[in-house]
């Protein structure tokens, strides 16, 4: 990375970069959000500035509409401070009693991502359209990962997928994800017929960015041949497009070998042995040491698992980097048979029979809005997948007493306990915290779609052995930046959608694919603003899957929105210098969708024991218990939409049998 040690060079470099300049990030005080208008978007702040502000709830507030705030998303500030002073054992000492709401319902659904808003359409439509439904949420948004990033640049409204992005999974959906999609009126392959690959980026093409920290030298290479990302590139020999890298001569021949020789580095081995010993084995040892190539090649692939991972491919078994078409296996003889050792992804990617590419243009944020607009009646106007786009959504709608559905934002569950004994109770009481107090509502039943780790904390009742299992899996943390520019001329300039920079922040960087669907008018000309989409994983290559993951939390939680700008306009203005690009000029808005809780945990042969089907601690984690049962992808230990649908529809129907 950039040094910026030096006080007064660094401040001429951030006069550069443009880190005075007055974009869409700065309505910060604090690092927390402050939406148009002095409309407070963090209810803690909200608490502490009590005096001035009025008694109504955030989300009730007039021009409440958080799809626009920009600066730091995703885990925003003010979303998971009760959660962590529940796990620190603090919340109960200030909290005091809670406030009896007197509210009575017959489901209440902890969390209101897909898995919550799913769980809540199947208990409606089992039960009937008068069944009273609460659903909380903490962050100052619903949709959990599917989060909408609004922006209005140049007159123009630009969106873009602040977390999960496409809606087709590794394995085929199930009748009742697919059924579920179908009554909200989305039929991807229809979608896709209609609206895939119509974006204005088509002719560019791919390129690596070498940065001098990590390649000693600092270059972009365009053209870059094979597929990238799963995408075609450029024709053309490695040799020609290495010889343009800074890579050592030795690096580029081991480099053209892997991607283009038909080798078997395991001649004479059978198949299922060579299967059982790559999903044992990283990538990385896979390269080093049957393949043999120079340790020189690591840099360009390490980090290369990230997008799909989280974590490098030190960490990432040889046998799931050949299921998803890494290079390197073409010469082995590997039939793609489901075999032992693949992870989940792997395996679908072995299986899969129907692919789509079709996404929304702010990601599966429309799945979210679409199944609110039919939960909440009048929260949205319209019908169809294509007027959900560019739908404005009344928050003012959502927790509304003359509503059956409601939807409290801003509210953490901080207790979820039976009213007596869980074999005989008739009613769970179910405690959130929301603006420094915690109030309590009861229910017939609860549904836990939350992130299965803060389960113990906010359900004491439940087995010691089921506790444990919830602990198990810790999630993926990643970040999604997403950058408003004036517009895309430097990356015409250079001939580039994407670029990898595999040594750098953000590993990656790629105009937004946007989809040119119903209202939706993405940009056209290169003079129009576009947004750029950047990955980070905050991965710790040396620690186990789970030490890495547990470690990139910490890192995202501590790293402040300064640092994550000042890194993006130092890469963006390194990576487009050749195009033209000034940052101090061209960067109008910035969001960082910062995700430390992020994928569900998928279990990885390197680490993980070979549990028997029913017995991973997915299985034992989502036992119900009483009237509470449990959903949330976490669930399923797969990070899809399909599965969090699924586990939200399992989780319904254990509910409806008590
Ligand atoms: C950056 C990113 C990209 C992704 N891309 C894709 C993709 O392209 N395709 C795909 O299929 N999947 C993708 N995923 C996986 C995604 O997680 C799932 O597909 C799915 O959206 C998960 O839904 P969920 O409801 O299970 O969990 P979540 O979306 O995490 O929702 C759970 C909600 O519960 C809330 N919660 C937690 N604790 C509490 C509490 N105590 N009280 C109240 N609320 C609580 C959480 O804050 C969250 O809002 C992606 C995930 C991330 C993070």
């Amino acid at each position: 990375m950039t040094d910026f040690a030096d006080e007064n060079g660094s401040r001429s470099r951030d006069r550069q970069l443009g880190m005075n300049r007055n974009i869409t990030r700065r309505d910060f005080l604090n690092g927390m959000a402050i939406g148009a208008g002095g409309v407070l978007a963090s209810p803690w702040l909200g608490a502490l500035l009590a005096a001035q502000a009025p008694a109504l709830s955030a989300q009730d507030r007039p021009n409440y509409y958080p799809p626009t705030l920009t600066g730091m998303r995703g885990s925003h500030p003010g979303a998971f401070e009760v959660a962590h002073t529940l796990r620190d054992g603090t919340f109960w000492e200030k909290a005091g009693k809670p406030v009896e709401t007197g509210e009575e319902y017959d489901l209440v659904v902890a969390g209101g991502g897909i898995s919550g808003l799913a769980a809540a359409y199947f208990y409606r439509k089992h039960t009937g359209p008068s069944a009273r439904i609460l659903i909380l949420d903490n962050h100052d948004d619903f949709g959990g990962h599917a989060k909408r990033n609004e922006f209005h640049l140049g007159g123009r409204m630009l969106l873009a997928n602040g977390g999960t992005v496409s809606i087709e999974s590794p394995f085929p959906y199930s009748k009742e994800a697919r059924g579920l999609l179908t009554e909200l009126g989305i039929d991807p392959p229809a979608l896709e017929k209609k609206y895939a690959g119509n974006g204005a980026f088509g002719a560019l093409g791919f390129g690596y960015f070498f940065d001098k920290e990590t390649f000693g030298a600092e270059r972009l290479v365009t053209n870059a041949p094979g597929g990238f990302y799963g995408r075609q590139g450029a024709s053309g020999k490695w040799a020609d497009f290495l010889a343009r890298t800074p890579l050592s001569a030795q690096a580029q021949q081991d480099i053209a070998r892997i991607q283009e020789a038909k080798v078997d580095y395991m001649e004479g081995v059978p198949q299922e042995q060579k299967k059982a010993r790559l999903s044992k084995m990283s990538y990385k040892d896979f390269l080093l040491n049957v393949v043999k190539a120079h340790p020189d090649v690591i840099p360009f692939y390490q980090t290369r698992t990230h997008g799909l991972y989280g974590i490098g491919i030190d960490a990432v078994p040889a046998l799931d980097c050949w299921a998803i078409h890494f290079p390197g296996f073409q010469g082995m003889g590997l039939d793609r048979v489901p075999s032992k050792g693949l992870t989940f992804t792997a395996l679908g990617e072995v299986t899969r029979q129907e692919e789509f590419y079709f996404h929304f243009p702010d990601g599966n944020a429309s799945i979210a809005r679409m199944l609110v607009r039919s939960l909440v009646p009048g929260s949205a106007a319209g019908s169809t997948a294509e007027d959900i786009v560019t739908a404005k959504m009344d928050y003012g709608r959502l927790d509304h007493a003359d509503s059956p559905v409601r939807i409290r934002l801003n509210s953490t569950v901080v207790l979820s306990r039976h009213v007596g004994d869980a074999a005989s109770a008739k009613q769970v009481e179910v405690v959130y915290g929301r603006d420094q107090k915690a109030y309590s509502v009861r229910a017939k039943g609860v549904v836990l779609a939350c992130w299965n780790m803060v389960i113990p904390y906010l359900c004491p009742d439940l087995p010691a052995q089921q506790k444990e299992a919830l602990h198990y899996g810790v999630k993926v943390p990643l970040v999604y930046t997403v950058v408003g520019l004036r517009n895309w001329t430097a990356f015409q300039r250079l001939g580039v959608t994407g670029v990898s920079c595999p040594g750098m922040y953000h590993t990656s960087m790629n105009l937004d694919q946007a989809v040119n669907i119903g209202d939706y008018k993405p940009p056209q000309s290169p003079e129009d603003p576009v947004l750029v989409h950047m990955l980070r994983t905050p991965c710790q290559p040396g620690l186990s899957a789970r030490e890495q993951q547990r470690a990139g939390h910490y890192d995202l939680l501590a790293t402040p929105f300064e640092t994550f700008e000042r890194n993006i306009r130092d890469q963006l203005a390194r990576v487009l210098a050749g195009g033209g690009f000034d940052p101090a000029r061209d960067i109008e808005a910035i969001t960082v969708n910062r995700w430390p809780h992020g994928y569900a945990y998928e279990y990885n042969p390197l680490w993980d024991l070979d549990w028997p089907e029913g017995k991973r601690p997915c299985d034992i984690a989502r036992r119900p218990f009483g009237r509470i049962t449990i959903a949330n992808s976490d669930a399923a230990a797969a990070a899809y939409t399909d599965q969090a649908i699924d586990q939200g529809y399992r989780a319904v129907q254990e509910l409806l049998s008590v």
